[in-house]
């Protein structure tokens, strides 16, 4: 697409609801509408996404860009700045092949891309990368600030999960996370039900019979006389890692999401979940199996086999970037499964790694004791449940990082630093 042969544009603009920007959605459009007048492009649409982070939300599940991406007769489109559009370099790139796929531009008041020379698309690449850096800049404070309160006991806020409360500190600053008497013996009872192989909705039901207390709201109700527990809140309280006494920690992402990881915890420096014994009603190895049994329960909610194979949280928080020290995600290229590293871009394919681990941790740590088993009984009962596997895998595992490659995102034995856990030998 030829920018000169531009006649018709749509405004994009994009508005985070944790306000970490501050320029309004009106002031986007505004000067939207004045770069398009100083071309003499005429605006045939404009599209907002008010509220929406891109740290949690991709451009096309977004409202605002898919009612962009629906509308017809356009042949450019007006952002602020790269930011707007996403905050994650995949994202963005993705963003734009849909624009050119419909022969549509791409330009940015704000930022000097040219998506039609290889020179500006490298630097709108480029701002895309510092969008993005810039996000995990604003997550690592969130992280940094939450885990030094965990470090020292304290309740780093977001919502008292049912069955508990925050009570001052008597050791220091601060408050703290501790049982509630009287709701943690119905949360345990509800916990108790769901291993006894009752589904969610049966819970709810019991609950709601037995006159078990509701989880206190932030709003009042709209209809006080309404005692009911629906399965939505149920199925929360059992997903949530408070019950092994872990905290969950789970910054960018958005709490509607439904698809909160329920082992993005808070770990120590060897990656295994800080676990606060005085807050648990389970065990760690009891939750993994909760959740499974609550994965292969909800059919409607069981995501589908190629979208379970991209999220796989086999290896999330698994890996280490060997360069810069912090945990690879995952994501995809070229529709295939990676994990690429935050800071330096480096990309690793997943299958064939998920092969070879799989293969070393089972011919070399298969006869090592795990949760009263064996690896390899362990490994055969988490059958295809990935965060069973990944609890196998994390047990035995003590350093693996990945090193960038000669040749781009191929795996190759020599790009991985692996070292198990030492033996455990009894003590004494
Ligand atoms: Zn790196």
């Amino acid at each position: 697409m030829n920018l000169n042969q531009v006649q018709r544009c749509v405004l994009y603009a994009r508005l985070s609801v944790t306000k970490e920007e501050s320029v309004s959605i009106a002031r986007q459009l505004e000067s939207g509408r004045k770069y398009a007048e100083a071309r003499g492009w005429e605006v045939v649409g404009e599209f907002v996404d008010d509220g929406v982070s891109a740290m949690a939300n991709r451009p096309e599940d977004r409202k605002g860009w898919a009612a962009l991406l629906a509308a017809d007769d356009f042949d450019a489109v007006v952002i602020w700045k790269v930011d707007r559009l996403a905050r994650r370099v995949l994202d963005f790139l993705h963003a734009d092949e849909s624009l050119q796929a419909r022969r549509a531009g791409l330009v940015a008041v704000e930022d000097p891309i040219d998506m039609t020379s290889p020179q500006g698309r490298a630097f709108a690449v480029m701002l895309a990368v510092f969008g993005e850096m810039e996000a995990e800049g604003i997550r690592a404070r969130v992280r940094a600030a939450r885990a030094h309160l965990i470090k020292d006991g304290r309740f780093v806020g977001g919502g008292i999960p049912y069955g508990y409360r925050s009570t001052q500190n008597l050791d220091g600053p601060g408050r703290i996370l501790t049982k509630d008497a009287e709701r943690i013996r119905w949360l345990g009872e509800a916990v108790r039900l769901a291993q006894q192989g009752g589904t969610v909705n049966a819970i709810a039901i019991w609950l709601t019979d037995q006159g078990a207390p509701l989880p206190v709201r932030r709003k009042p109700r709209i209809d006080p006389e309404n005692t009911a527990w629906n399965r939505q809140t149920v199925e929360q309280l059992l997903r949530n890692p408070v019950l092994a006494g872990m905290t969950p920690h789970n910054p960018g992402r958005a709490k509607s999401d439904k698809r909160a990881d329920p082992f993005a915890v808070v770990r120590d420096e060897h990656g295994a979940p800080v676990i606060d014994e005085s807050l648990a009603i389970i065990t760690f190895e009891e939750f993994v199996q909760l959740q499974r049994t609550l994965d292969t329960r909800d059919s409607p909610q069981a995501r589908k086999r190629t979208e379970r194979q991209t999220t796989s949280p086999f290896l999330s928080r698994v890996a280490l970037c060997d360069d810069c020290d912090v945990f690879l995600y995952r994501g995809t290229n070229q529709k295939q499964p990676v994990l690429y590293c935050p800071k330096c871009r480096q990309t690793l394919g997943r299958v064939r790694l998920d092969l070879y681990l799989t293969g070393r941790l089972l011919a070399e740590r298969g006869t090592e004791s795990c949760a009263g088993s064996t690896v390899r009984e362990r490994w055969k009962l988490a059958g295809d449940d990935e965060m069973a596997r990944r609890a196998v895998l994390m047990s035995q595992l003590d350093i693996l990082r990945v090193r960038r490659g000669v040749v781009g995102r191929y795996f190759d034995a020599d790009r991985l630093v692996l070292q198990w856990r030492p033996t455990t030998v009894p003590a004494g």
